[in-house]
């Protein structure tokens, strides 16, 4: 069976600025230890990788697909050059209002996971929003998100760093 980390990318993968667009290069930055956990997450313990982000009105005027590609190769080659790699990034380019059946939480994107091969118990959603958890309850997978919020569930953990994030796959791994 394959045990899958759903990644999302802004607030998880790289840090996300106030104005939420990552459109340029200068506002790229990668979140403090995502490295070092994600090499041991897949060497250690055989994650697979994919990504899966809303990208709000991509290829629109407002958000040109030039704008995201370079910073999306710039964080792919990044990555790359720690032997870090997605089996496939996953992107929905719409706006909430249009109510898309691939926006996250919807999982019209990562239905094609969904099936016999996936390990239901190992895989997680890590993402910082509250869609993401949702996401992962949607999927019938456990939950992760990274931030400093007081919530308390059994469905899903909090923790507030990705060395958190491994050692609690860690332990629950065991
Ligand atoms: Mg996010």
């Amino acid at each position: 069976m394959r045990k899958i980390l759903f990644l999302d990318r802004d607030g998880t993968i790289i840090k996300e600025p106030e104005d939420e667009q990552i459109d340029s290069l200068e506002k790229l930055e990668f979140v403090p230890g995502v490295f070092s956990a994600l090499k041991v997450l897949v060497n250690q313990f055989d994650y697979k990788l994919i990504m899966v982000t809303n990208q709000d009105g991509l290829g629109t005027e407002k958000y040109p697909q030039e704008t995201f590609d370079i910073v999306q190769d710039k964080l792919i080659k990044t990555l790359h050059g720690e032997d870090i790699k997605f089996e496939e990034v996953l992107i929905d380019r719409t706006f909430p209002e249009e109510k898309s059946p691939n926006r996250k939480p919807k999982i019209g994107l990562v239905k094609k996971y969904l099936n016999e091969l996936l390990d239901y118990e190992k895989s997680f959603v890590i993402g910082d929003r509250l869609s993401d958890l949702q996401l992962a309850k949607n999927m019938n997978i456990k939950g992760v998100l990274l931030g400093n919020m007081r919530l308390d569930t059994n469905e899903f953990k909090v923790c507030s760093s990705w060395k958190e994030i491994v050692e609690l796959i860690r332990s629950n791994y065991r």
